[in-house]
């Protein structure tokens, strides 16, 4: 083997790993050469004489673990995004080591004496507010770590930390193998009846793929709801899709959950909390159990309330088809025949107007210029992970170069469902490091030489994205622990959330909406009817949605001790209890295959979405009537949220401080659930959301200028924040995503 390309930082642009070189055989040993370095780098913050202060330890804990970092990032990627068996191998051997690795350093009693006596001074340190912030986040994270408690408590948590890390891994794998497994193979073209030509041909290349010659396969998305149950006209097939669908993993992994669950739960007491759900949200800006047991709690009934009435609706047409009762493998096949009928859009018509080259460069780059100013050059002179990935360099408005940006578009074999962002480089002016981000999508790739035209969700999907991608590209914080979207989980689908009005700004759609061989713009008539056909769905998505955040905070609610027998049965139970059994719609994801928090990092924590909701339905009206330019509204937007990552508390100009975050305002306007009410507090239109500060400076800049890298002995610039022992590890459980599409 030649030398490992992990051992040393690499010399591409930006830092951007070797791809080109890197083989499943570096992992294991630049894990291994990676934890020993940075134990041996904490061993010498520990062993120095010197009184503690924020560099001699805080810094220097920034600056250890560069080589970890470097193999952590591009591992993540590949065991999500490329895997194979042996990559599934190495992340079943290394995921407990890796708990192991971060226990050892958040749980070394010396290290925290010194974090512990420097919080305990803070006051007189006169340090300047990132670093102050540094120290005091720092020391929240090695409590929560389990740092203030005893020896013996300490090593049960060592325990429980591996047997999670290994069950997160096992219960991943048992979802990728089951949903493989279980894809659905036809038999003849005549099954298929209502799917496109192109989707035809692409069920037919999965049989040849699989070595089935002959055989329609349908592979089966993350979520139970199937996209091809819309289109199939064969009632029976669509039974046999959702049918398939709702059953993954269930023999395996509803065990797992019941174990992980009570693990959970058992920890949090260590810890001082009543439940894994309290011990979760009290670091988010939720605070408390009982905020979002009230969201949920009002939500529940208006949602449901309109996914009967969509559900009347649907019975209308379907009695024309014998059908007497909607069942859950019908409602999107009936809906999408309502949108036809009562709102004349018919999806199959619209995807002619969202090819993927245009949607991203005239719809998604084109809004990040007109709010932001930023530009995008492709760069295929430098390679990817994989041949469908695309590398852009990123520059500012002054021209100066910002960052990398990857975009992964479409599915294949060896990725997992679903849409994520995350980087490879973090940004950092402590490690002198520019940001290196991707997004990965799972758009069906087209026939060679043929567009990917999108679904209008594959269109908002691209846009959430890439909102995500903004934030870590716009970050601008000193220590890599801050950086991006290093943020509260209930705030970082905030930002991304944002950045989907674009999709529909007049504007940026007029840009983009064209068909991909006419050059026809999308009719602006349909636009109208395109965003009522949505709010019509709204009924449906926001009960599935909410079924299985209630599916979430039931598992994570449990204190510990209280026995589950039957995963099924739990859910049957935690579904009626929270009045959300509707049989014609099941949850987004049920628990045997709800990766997000049990193999990433949303556990208690999938709420977040809707929470983050009720932050941005403000800031939309926020950048269309507060009296500014597009230009002005984005520079104010990046430089008072974007550019902070996680340097000031994600809603701290609303609270001054103290408190928590004003009680959310009733959301429902994008959903079409529940009217608007005005804000807690007034605030009227020109003072903005309630996060942000408008500073009336003039001009548009403001971000500081780059500095030189300050990390002592040649590391500089061999970091990043993403192995960091503290926040973001266990706010990352591997191999999850650090942002995932809901
Ligand atoms: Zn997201």
């Amino acid at each position: 083997m030649t030398e490992n390309p992990f051992f040393t930082a690499s010399t591409l642009a930006y830092e951007l790993p070797p791809f080109a070189e890197i083989r499943p055989a570096h992992y294991l040993p630049a894990f291994e050469r990676g934890m020993a370095e940075q134990l041996a780098e904490i061993a010498a913050i520990t062993a120095d004489p010197a009184p503690a202060t924020v560099e001699n330890t805080l810094v220097a804990l920034e600056c250890s673990g560069a080589l970890l970092r470097r193999v952590r990032g591009v591992f993540d990627n590949h065991s999500s995004a490329d895997t194979t068996p042996e990559v599934d191998r190495i992340d079943a051997e290394i995921s407990p080591r890796l708990a192991a690795h971060r226990d050892a350093i958040h749980l070394d009693a010396a290290l925290f004496a010194r974090v512990e006596e420097l919080h305990s001074r803070r006051a007189e340190l006169d340090l300047d507010p990132e670093s102050l912030r540094l120290l005091e986040r720092r020391y929240t994270a090695f409590v929560r770590a389990g740092a203030r408690l005893g020896a013996e408590q300490q090593a049960r948590l060592r325990g429980i930390n591996a047997e999670l890390a290994t069950a997160a891994s096992e219960f991943r794998q048992n979802v990728s193998a089951d949903s493989q497994a279980r894809a659905l193979v036809l038999d003849s073209a005549e099954q298929l009846a209502g799917l496109s030509p192109d989707a035809i041909a692409a069920a037919a290349e999965n049989g040849r793929a699989l070595g089935r010659e002959g055989t329609y396969v349908l592979s089966l998305k993350n979520f139970s709801n199937q996209t091809e149950l819309a289109s199939l006209t064969d009632r029976s097939v669509r039974e046999r899709l959702l049918t398939a669908s709702l059953g993954r993993a269930a023999g395996t992994n509803g065990p797992l959950a019941i174990r992980m669950s009570a693990l959970r739960a058992e920890r949090a007491r260590l810890l001082g909390y009543d439940t894994h759900a309290a011990y979760v949200v009290a670091d988010e800006t939720a605070g408390t159990v009982e905020a979002v047991d009230a969201l949920l709690a009002r939500l529940v009934p208006p949602a449901v309330a309109n996914a009967r009435r969509e559900a009347a609706e649907l019975a209308k047409v379907a009695a024309a088809d014998g059908v007497e009762e909607i069942a859950a493998h019908d409602w999107a096949y009936y809906s999408e025949q309502v949108r036809q009928s009562s709102y004349q859009v018919d999806a199959a018509a619209l995807r002619p107007y969202f090819e993927l080259e245009r949607v991203l460069r005239d719809g998604v780059f084109f809004a990040a210029n007109l709010a932001y100013g930023v530009s995008f050059t492709e760069r295929p002179d430098l390679v990817g992970y994989h041949p469908d990935v695309r590398v852009f360099e990123v520059f500012d408005a002054d021209g100066s170069a910002l960052g990398l940006f990857l975009g992964d578009f479409h599915a294949r074999a060896s990725k997992r469902g679903g849409a994520w962002m995350d980087e490879l480089v973090t940004q950092s002016e402590l490690l002198g490091q520019r940001p290196v981000v991707y997004n990965n999508l799972n758009i069906a790739k087209p026939a060679p030489g043929e567009p990917a035209l999108l679904s209008w969700d594959e269109v908002r999907t691209l846009f959430h994205e890439f909102g995500h991608a903004l934030h870590g590209l716009f970050s601008d914080v000193r220590f890599p622990y801050f950086a991006g979207t290093a943020v509260p989980r209930d705030f970082v689908e905030f930002p991304s959330q944002v950045n989907e009005m674009w999709m529909v700004w007049p504007e940026v759609l007029a840009n983009y909406a064209r068909h991909h061989a006419t050059g026809e713009p999308l009719p602006a008539e349909l636009v109208g009817r395109i965003e009522a056909a949505e709010s019509f769905g709204q009924g449906f998505r926001t009960v599935e949605y909410l079924a299985a955040a209630l599916l979430d905070w039931a598992w994570h609610t449990l204190p510990e001790g209280q026995e589950v027998a039957d995963a099924e049965e739990f859910e049957a139970a935690a579904l009626a209890k929270a009045g959300l059994a509707v049989a014609a719609v099941p949850p987004r994801y049920r628990t045997t295959y709800f990766g997000h928090i049990f193999a990433g990092g949303y556990s208690a924590g999938y709420y977040a979405y809707i929470w983050s909701e009720v932050l941005d339905a403000d800031t939309v009206e926020w950048f269309k009537d507060g009296g500014r330019s597009v230009r002005e509204s984005g520079e104010v937007f990046r430089r008072e949220l974007l550019a902070r990552g996680d340097s000031r508390d994600a809603l701290d100009p609303a609270r001054g401080g103290v408190g928590r975050p004003p009680p959310p305002p009733p959301r429902g306007a994008r959903r079409g659930l529940l009217s608007r009410a005005p804000r807690p507090g007034g605030g009227g239109r020109a003072a903005g959301p309630a996060w942000i500060r408008v500073e009336r400076r003039p001009g548009l800049s403001g971000l500081r200028a780059r500095r030189r890298p300050e990390c002592p002995g040649g590391r500089a610039g061999a970091g990043s924040g993403r192995g960091r022992p503290g926040r973001r590890s266990a706010a990352r459980p591997r191999p999850g995503p650090r942002t995932a599409a809901p």
